[in-house]
């Protein structure tokens, strides 16, 4: 089931955006000096218009530092006096929630271990009715498209428009490099299901590590995201939090000034030669389709006869000869081997579907 998201777009919130929008700030609040410092350097960024500090930090292991606490809020008060910058706190209970407010926080945002408990969500919900506040959701820290897309759901219906998405990478048994996996084609599928939603990347927490923060961040751009969240300390090093991964607000103006900023469209020509060349993919395509429902067809005939004369669906020795023969053919026409290797195990999986599928059949025909 699908619905559509009531949102009041980044843009008409957020007056002035100099593209590309940068949030940035330390992972945690860890003292007014730090904060204050910080902030004023990164107020003389224009891109930055919003300043992220964590005052409750959800940690994986006890006994690491869990934040300041309410104290930090004041400590954010003084910057928001002091400096032009907006302020975005994490939050994960009503009662966070409720200090925030008190202390007029600007923007709030989920973090991804929060927005894998719907529980959790639905009690932040509860409390945002009637609140004109701005939310954030991270993804959740599993690849789960359809928690993120829940949580921001039912944050939505209670009434909060100016809502906008953080991808931040998902947890992996192995990431490396990075600390979280990128799996891009989940927010590229969030974009497709919520058009209207703005994404923003967190390049810091997919990375882990200050030295991937500017591919990635290039990357964000390149795939039309809506603008990132980094990490900065005014001494990174000595972080009480996430120390690897964060950087100076002056190392992240020299980032973005590297950066390439890339639009949706281009010139008439531009798009006339496009549209031309996408004429070639969708014959192309076309033709995909068709050769593989004539392959699907033989494989159904297959199936058919190996059920009739009792063989096993997977015949080893004929996949090992398929993969290195195809692999070889696609290597010399300069296709990558690791994506031949997963074309050919997904058709070879929808292969042994089919077949299972013409064997369960004829055995409970069998039992008739
Ligand atoms: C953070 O932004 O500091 C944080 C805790 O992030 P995440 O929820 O993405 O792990
Ligand atoms: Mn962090």
């Amino acid at each position: 089931m699908r619905t559509s998201l009531d949102i009041i777009p980044l843009n008409e919130w957020l007056d002035s955006i100099d593209e590309p929008l940068i949030i940035s700030g330390p992972c945690s609040a860890e003292s007014p000096v730090q904060l204050l410092s910080t902030a004023k350097a990164l107020s003389k960024i224009p891109n930055v218009k919003i300043f992220r500090a964590g005052i409750w930090k959800p940690r994986t292991r006890p006994d690491s530092f869990e934040g300041v606490g309410v104290v930090g809020l004041q400590w954010l008060q003084t910057v928001k006096q002091k400096t032009n910058l907006r302020i975005a706190v994490e939050v994960a209970n009503p009662r966070h929630i409720e200090e925030c407010l008190k202390y007029e926080v600007d923007i709030l945002w989920i973090g991804a271990r929060t927005v894998v408990s719907p529980f959790s969500i639905q009690e932040i919900s509860n409390v945002l009715r009637g609140v004109d506040i701005p939310v954030m959701v991270k993804n959740p820290i599993n690849p789960d498209i359809k928690l993120w897309l829940g949580a921001l759901e039912r944050i939505n219906k209670s009434g909060i428009k100016k809502l906008v998405a953080i991808h931040r990478g998902f947890n992996a048994f192995d990431s490396a490099p990075y600390r979280n996996l990128p799996m891009w084609e989940i927010p590229i599928e969030l974009k497709r299901l919520f058009p209207n939603l703005s994404i923003i990347v967190d390049p810091s927490h997919i990375c882990g590590n200050r030295e991937y923060l500017a591919e990635i961040s290039q990357k964000a751009f390149d795939l039309n995201m809506d603008g990132l969240m980094i990490e900065s300390h005014i001494d990174p090093d000595k972080a009480l939090t996430d120390a690897n991964q964060q950087i100076t607000p002056l190392e992240l103006k020299q980032l973005i000034s590297n950066l390439i900023i890339r639009k949706e469209k281009g010139s008439v020509e531009f798009q006339s030669k496009l549209e031309e060349l996408r004429t070639k993919i969708d014959d192309l395509d076309n033709e995909l389709i068709k050769v593989l429902a004539k392959r699907m067809n033989i494989v159904k005939e297959i199936g058919e006869y190996k059920s009739d004369n009792n063989i096993t669906i997977l015949q080893l020795k004929r996949w090992v000869e398929i993969i290195s023969s195809r692999i070889s053919k696609g290597v010399k026409q300069k296709l990558n081997k690791e994506f031949l290797l997963k074309l050919l195990q997904l058709v070879h999986k929808e292969s042994i579907q089919i077949q299972t599928d013409i064997m369960n059949q004829a055995k409970s025909e069998k039992r008739k």
